[in-house]
C-alpha cells in the first residue's frame, strides 16, 4: 500500500506524469493529493453561460441542445456544430475532425463538461474543439441515482482537464494505504477532525458536502498547524539567541527626556512603553511588532526604547522607507530631544547623545561626519534609509534597530541591518501604521510579538471624509477648490494628492514607489490616471490662481523634495501637490484639507493612510475623495467605506477582502502561497489562532517535535519549499 512519497511516474506511468509535472509541478502522490478540487459541481448543475468573457480558459457544465454538421467553406470536410445550454443562454461547440465520431456521442439532452478557451466568432460565443466529459448514464434510472454525487472540479489547464486529473487522482487514492497522520491524535479528537487518509478521500470523492467540508477543515487544519509550529520553533530559537541586556536606568537620558516631554503620555503609551521596556532588559534579542494608527505617538515610544538604550551604553538605529521619511524623522527626533540630543555641542545637555542622519543622497562632508559619529558611538541616534544597510556603515555597539512602516521593507533588509551587530544580536522594534488584522499578523509576522496602540492622544482632531462625484456633480468639484481657498484664506494649507506624477512616466509609473496601488482595475475609468504634473499648472491658472503652490514627487532630485517639504512645514507654501509621497509619516499640524484626486485609484487603506495627514493639530480635519467612478460601482462602495469609518482595522479587513489572498501575504512570503492552498487568513481566523495555541504548546512541550515525526516531516518540507527564505530571514 502506497503512501504519498511515491512517485507519480510509477504509479500512473511516465505520460500522465510528465503532463501533471509540467502543467502544475506535481511529482509525487502526495502532490497530487494535495491538489484540491476549486469546487464541487452537483450533478444536474449548469454553468451560467452567459457570465463567460472571451480568453479565458473555462469548463463548463451544459447540457446539449441540438448538434449539425455541415460542410467547411474553406476546405473539403465537414463541420460539428454543437449547441449547448444552461437553460438560458447558449454557447456552441465547433468540432472540425473526428465529426462522425463526436456527433454519435453529443445527442441532445446529454449532460457535459466541456473545457476550452471561450472565443466569439460571428458575434455568437464559441469553444473551438473543446475537451468535453460526457456525464450521468444514457438510462433515466442511472442518471437519478448519480444525481446527489459531487463532481469535483480541479484547477486545470488546456494540456490537462479536471477530468484528466479526476482519473488520476482517482488511480492513486485506490493505491492509498495507511498514513502516518500529522496532526497528534489527541489534537484530532480535541477539534473533532477526521484522519489524514479520510480527509484525502472526502475532498476528492466526497459523498456529500457535509462530507466535503469535513475534509477541507481537516486539511486547513494541517496547513495551520504546520505552519504555526514552525514559527513557533522559530520564536523559540530567537528567544534563545543571545543580545545584550539594555535594562532601564533611572537619572539617564530617557528619565531626562520623560520629564522634557510637553504632553503625557496615553495609558496606552505607558503599557507598550513598558512592555518594550522590559523587552530591552533580557539578554534575549527583542522582536516586537508595534502597529498604531498614523499619530497615535509610535515615534515618541520608539524614542524612549532608543533612549533607554543609549543610557545603557549602545546605540540605536532608525530606519525610515524613503529620504522624505528619514529626514522627517530626523527633524522630529531632534526637536523632540532639544539639548538631550545635542552633545558636545554649546547648548547641549550635561548628560547628551547625538543624533546622525546618514541618506543616500547627502553631501560628502556631512556624510562622512555621520558616518565617524555612527563608528565612535558618537551618536547614539542613527536615522536613515536603506543607505544605512550599506557596508561601510558601521557603528560602536548597535542595541536596537527599529524599523518604521514595515511595509516597505524587503525581510532581506531587516536582516543585513541586523547582522551590523557583531555577536549578539540587537533588539528590534518593527514599527508599522497600517492596521494589521490579527491572523494576518499571526501568519505573516508570526514570529514576532505584537503590540497595538488603539487610541490616538486626545486633542487630536476629528477628519471628515466626502466623496466627490466629478462626473455627476461638477459642482461638487468646485465647491472643493473653493474649500481649500477658504482654508488657505484662514492661513491652513491642504494637500493635493494624485495616484500619478506625469511627464513621460506613462502609465507604467505605477510601478514607482511613490505611486498608487491600483486596487481599481474592475472599472478603469479609460484615461491614465491624473498626474501631478498636469494637474499643477491646471489648478495654478485655474481654480487655485494666486496660491502658493508646491509640487512633491519621488521622481524630484532629493534637495528639491527637501525643499518643498521644508516650504510647506514652514508654512511657505499654502498647498502641496503631489503623489503619495505624503501617505506616511509626513506631519504638517496646520494642513487640514486632503483632496485626492481620482481616489477611486488608490486601496482602502492607502488612503486611510493618505488622510491621516491632516487633522493632526488642533482644526479639524477634512479630506475629499474626488472620483469619476458611477454611483453603484464598486469604487465607489469602496470610498463610501472610507468615507464611513475612521477604524484603521475594519478598513484594512475591507482592503484584503478585495485583494487575493497571495497579495495578502505579499511578495515576501511567496512561499506561503504554495503551502496554503485551502487556509484563508480572512475566513479561517478561529482556525488559526486554534492552531496557533496548538502548536505553541507543542513546541513548548517537545521543542524538536521529537515525539511527532510525520508532523515534523512537514515542516521540514514546509521549509524546503520556501528554501529556508522568508523563515531564515525574518
Ligand atoms: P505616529 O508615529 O504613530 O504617527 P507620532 O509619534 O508621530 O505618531 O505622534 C504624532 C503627534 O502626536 C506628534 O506631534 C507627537 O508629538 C504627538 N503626541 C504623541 N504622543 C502624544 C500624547 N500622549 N499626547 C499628546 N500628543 C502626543
Ligand atoms: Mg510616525
Amino acid at each position: 500500500m502506497a503512501g504519498l512519497e511515491e512517485s507519480l511516474r510509477a504509479t500512473l506511468g511516465g505520460k500522465a506524469a510528465a503532463k501533471l509535472d509540467s502543467a502544475f509541478g506535481l511529482t509525487t502522490t502526495g502532490d497530487l493529493l494535495r491538489h484540491y478540487p476549486r469546487r464541487y459541481a452537483s450533478r444536474g448543475e449548469l454553468t451560467d453561460l452567459a457570465s463567460l468573457r472571451d480568453g479565458d480558459h473555462v469548463t463548463v457544465f451544459a447540457q446539449v441542445e441540438k448538434v449539425r454538421t455541415r460542410p467547411m467553406r474553406a476546405r473539403r470536410g465537414q463541420l460539428l456544430e454543437v449547441t449547448v445550454t444552461d437553460g438560458r443562454a447558449r454557447l456552441a461547440l465547433t468540432f472540425f475532425n473526428k465529426v462522425q465520431f463526436w456527433e454519435r456521442q453529443l445527442t441532445p439532452g446529454r449532460h457535459g463538461m466541456f473545457a476550452g478557451k471561450v472565443s466569439t466568432f460571428k458575434g455568437r460565443r464559441q469553444l473551438a474543439h473543446p475537451e468535453f466529459k460526457l456525464l450521468g448514464a444514457d438510462d433515466a434510472a442511472k442518471a437519478a441515482e448519480f444525481a446527489a454525487e459531487l463532481i469535483p472540479v480541479y484547477p486545470a489547464t488546456k494540456d490537462v482537464s479536471t477530468w484528466d486529473i479526476e482519473k488520476c487522482v482517482q488511480i492513486v487514492l485506490d493505491t492509498l494505504g495507511e498514513l502516518d497522520d500529522p496532526l497528534p491524535a489527541a489534537l484530532r479528537e480535541r477539534h473533532r477532525l477526521i484522519g489524514l487518509a479520510d480527509a484525502l478521500r472526502g475532498v476528492h470523492r466526497p459523498a456529500d458536502e457535509a462530507q466535503a467540508r469535513a475534509a477541507r477543515v481537516r486539511l486547513k487544519w494541517d496547513e495551520a498547524l504546520v505552519l504555526q509550529a514552525v514559527l513557533a520553533q522559530r520564536r523559540r530559537a530567537a528567544a534563545a539567541l543571545p543580545a545584550t541586556a539594555r535594562p532601564a536606568r533611572g537619572g539617564g537620558l530617557a528619565a531626562a527626556f520623560d520629564a522634557r516631554l510637553p504632553f503625557t503620555l496615553t495609558a496606552g503609551q505607558r503599557e507598550v512603553g513598558a512592555e518594550i521596556a522590559a523587552d530591552l532588559a533580557r539578554d534575549h534579542p527583542m522582536h516586537r511588532l508595534l502597529q498604531g494608527e498614523v499619530g497615535s505617538g509610535k515615534t515618541v515610544i520608539a524614542v524612549r526604547a532608543m533612549l533607554q538604550v543609549i543610557d545603557a551604553g549602545g546605540q540605536a538605529a532608525l530606519l525610515a522607507p524613503t529620504e522624505v521619511l528619514a529626514q522627517q524623522h530626523f527633524r522630529s527626533v531632534s526637536d523632540l530631544l532639544g539639548p538631550l540630543g545635542q552633545a558636545g555641542r554649546l547648548d547641549g545637555a550635561e548628560v547628551a547623545t547625538r543624533v546622525a542622519l546618514l541618506t543616500g543622497s547627502q553631501a560628502t562632508a556631512a556624510r562622512r561626519e555621520a558616518l565617524l559619529d555612527a563608528a565612535s558611538g558618537a551618536a547614539g541616534i542613527v536615522i536613515g534609509t536603506h543607505a544605512l544597510l550599506a557596508e561601510q556603515v558601521q557603528f560602536a555597539d548597535l542595541g536596537l534597530v527599529v524599523i518604521d512602516e514595515q511595509h516597505r521593507f524587503g525581510v532581506e533588509q531587516r536582516d543585513t541591518l541586523r547582522g551590523k551587530a557583531q555577536g549578539a544580536r540587537p533588539h528590534v522594534l518593527v514599527m508599522t501604521a497600517t492596521p494589521i488584522p490579527r491572523t494576518v499578523a499571526m501568519t505573516v509576522y508570526g514570529d514576532l510579538d505584537v503590540s497595538t496602540l488603539s487610541e490616538l492622544p486626545g486633542g487630536r482632531s476629528p477628519i471628515a471624509t466626502h466623496v466627490v462625484p466629478a462626473a455627476e456633480k461638477p459642482r461638487y468639484l468646485d465647491r472643493t477648490w473653493e474649500r481649500v481657498r477658504e482654508e488657505v484664506a484662514k492661513g491652513r494649507q491642504a494637500y493635493v494628492v494624485c495616484p500619478r506624477i506625469g511627464g513621460d512616466d506613462g502609465a507604467a509609473a505605477s510601478a514607482d514607489a511613490d505611486s498608487a496601488v491600483s486596487g481599481a482595475d474592475d472599472e478603469d475609468a479609460g484615461r491614465p490616471p491624473l498626474a501631478v504634473l498636469d494637474m499643477a499648472p491646471a489648478l495654478e491658472q485655474g481654480p487655485l490662481a494666486g496660491l502658493r503652490l508646491r509640487v512633491m514627487h519621488g521622481r524630484l532630485p532629493a534637495e528639491d523634495k527637501d525643499g518643498a517639504m521644508r516650504a510647506f512645514a514652514d508654512g511657505s507654501a499654502d498647498v502641496l501637490i503631489s503623489t503619495t509621497v505624503v501617505e506616511v509619516g509626513v506631519d504638517v499640524p496646520n494642513a487640514t484639507v486632503m483632496v485626492i484626486m481620482d481616489a477611486d485609484r488608490f486601496g482602502v487603506s492607502q488612503l486611510h493612510q493618505l488622510r491621516g495627514r491632516v487633522g493632526r493639530g488642533t482644526e479639524p480635519g477634512l479630506c475629499l475623495l474626488v472620483t469619476e467612478s458611477p454611483e453603484g460601482s464598486k469604487a465607489r462602495q469602496r470610498l463610501a467605506d472610507v468615507a464611513g469609518t475612521l477604524d484603521g482595522f475594519r478598513l484594512a479587513e475591507i482592503d484584503l477582502e478585495q485583494r487575493r489572498e497571495g497579495d495578502v501575504l505579499g511578495a515576501a512570503q511567496a512561499g506561503r502561497k504554495k503551502s496554503l492552498k485551502l487556509l484563508s487568513v480572512l475566513h479561517d481566523r478561529d482556525l488559526i489562532v486554534a492552531a496557533r495555541a496548538e502548536a505553541a504548546e507543542l513546541v513548548d512541550a517537545d521543542p524538536d517535535l521529537a515525539g511527532y515525526p510525520a508532523l515534523a516531516a512537514e515542516m521540514d518540507a514546509l521549509l524546503d519549499e520556501e528554501q529556508a527564505g522568508f523563515l531564515e530571514k525574518a
